[in-house]
């Protein structure tokens, strides 16, 4: 891509009304606009990183089963009324037509996929059944001052089982927790689990992927010792007491944002929607259902949340918008010709790279919006570097000079 033919711009600084990191740098770097509090525009730039969050995403849930579908996010109220939902969901947008009809913007998407597949699955053959897709959220959210990390529309990744029997989904459940860690170690994240059981009146079990952050909502605590993690909100536990799990290890208080969580719904859907199938002995059976939800965007923030530095964003790899931030110095013709080369030759070579050719450009600014991007290697040519191209990763200061031949050889 051409800096130069890039519509949006950065700003000289952050935006005064954001307060959390990711969106004052996500604004300023020019790859999300605020249209309104909890709900933003993703520019060329925001959505090359968020396509690509959401493509490790897609592979993940492919590897496990899941089929990919796209449902509406405009939806006919009485799905909500038949779960209850209508009433009880405080977040739940709720539109009048003119008509006097009324209709609810998905929060979640129960209310469509439990009769969507009831309308294709007649025999326990039929199952079991994983669906998901990546779609725009709407929720009525009163605290939407974490940028991206909490939208009145976010995008999210959201995965529904459908189970003969609780065996059977407890052992996807297992394969899903799995790769929920891959998806998020993949984007450069550790996430902490959380188990917790949904309720007084249930012992069923959620889990919920934490990633600890200043910005996060979420307070946690976590064993320094084993893999125990609990969400302070239902913890009997308090920081500084021994882990009830190893004995061993203590515990630590800390702030973290969910990214990601796994439910057993049970039958509760199924059962509203009166969805069931025959049993090899001719016996309705309900099936059980579980959800899996991802936060994408704020799955974003959280990265920018983690890796920054005071000079702007330092992407992962996995997630950059490009792997290289090509920048020519000066409007000499020769330094020009030279980097044009160099770009075309690693367009050839299949790599993402970002060509800031502006001219009339300061080499002071062009390098700080390089840093401010956060493309994680950064090519300069100019008359100083006569055959040569300098060459420096975006998280150490130092510098190289290389030939192309030995850039491409390293890349
Ligand atoms: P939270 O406790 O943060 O409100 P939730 O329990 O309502 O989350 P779910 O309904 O299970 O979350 O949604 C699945 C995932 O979507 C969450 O784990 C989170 O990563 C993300 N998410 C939920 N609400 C928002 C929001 N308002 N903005 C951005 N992401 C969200
Ligand atoms: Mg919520």
């Amino acid at each position: 891509m051409l800096y130069s033919n890039l519509f949006t711009r950065t700003r000289k600084q952050a935006p005064k009304d954001e307060v959390t990191v990711n969106a004052k740098l996500l604004v300023q770097a020019g790859f999300v606009s605020k249209l309104m509090a909890g709900v933003y525009s993703f520019l060329p730039l925001g959505l090359r990183v968020l396509r690509k969050i959401e493509n490790i995403i897609r592979e993940e849930m492919d590897v496990i089963g899941g089929q990919e579908v796209y449902l509406p996010a405009l939806h006919p109220a009485e799905n909500w009324k038949t779960t209850s939902g209508w009433d009880k969901i405080d977040v739940l947008f709720k539109i009048k037509s003119r008509t006097g009809k009324d209709y609810a913007l998905g929060q979640s998407h129960e209310e469509v996929i439990t009769p969507l597949v009831k309308e294709y699955v007649r025999s326990y053959k039929d199952l079991p059944i994983y669906v998901y897709q990546i779609q725009s959220k709407y929720r009525d959210e009163l605290r939407a001052k974490s940028g991206i990390l909490r939208g009145k529309e976010f995008g999210m990744k959201d995965m529904y089982s459908f189970d003969l029997n609780q065996a059977d989904f407890l052992k996807f459940y297992k394969q899903a927790k799995k790769a929920y860690l891959k998806v998020f170690q993949r984007c450069g994240l550790t996430a902490k689990v959380t188990e917790a059981s949904g309720g007084d009146f249930s012992q069923k079990i959620s889990y919920e992927f934490m990633v600890l952050t200043k910005a996060g909502e979420d307070d946690i605590l976590y064993c320094d010792k084993c893999e125990y993690c609990i969400n302070l909100d239902i913890a009997k536990t308090k920081a500084g007491d021994k882990c009830p799990k190893c004995q061993i290890g203590r515990l630590i208080k800390a702030r973290a944002s969910e990214v990601g969580n796994v439910f057993d719904l049970g039958s509760k859907y199924s059962k509203d929607f009166n969805f069931y199938v025959l049993d090899e002995k001719g016996k309705k059976v309900y099936p059980i259902m579980g959800c899996y939800g991802i936060g994408v965007t704020r799955l974003l923030g959280v990265i920018v949340e983690k890796y920054h530095d005071e000079k702007g964003i330092v992407w992962p790899k996995t997630v950059s918008p490009f792997q290289i931030h090509l920048v020519s110095l000066g409007d000499d013709n020769k330094v020009k010709n030279k980097a044009l080369r160099v770009y075309q030759e690693l367009l050839g070579k299949g790599i993402e790279v970002i060509w800031d050719d502006r001219e009339k450009v300061s080499a002071g600014e062009k390098l700080a919006e390089a840093d401010l991007l956060g493309v994680p290697i950064r090519l300069v040519i100019s008359d100083k570097t006569k055959d040569k191209i300098e060459y420096r990763e975006r998280e150490s200061k130092k510098i190289k000079l290389l030939s192309s031949a030995e850039i491409l050889a390293s890349l």
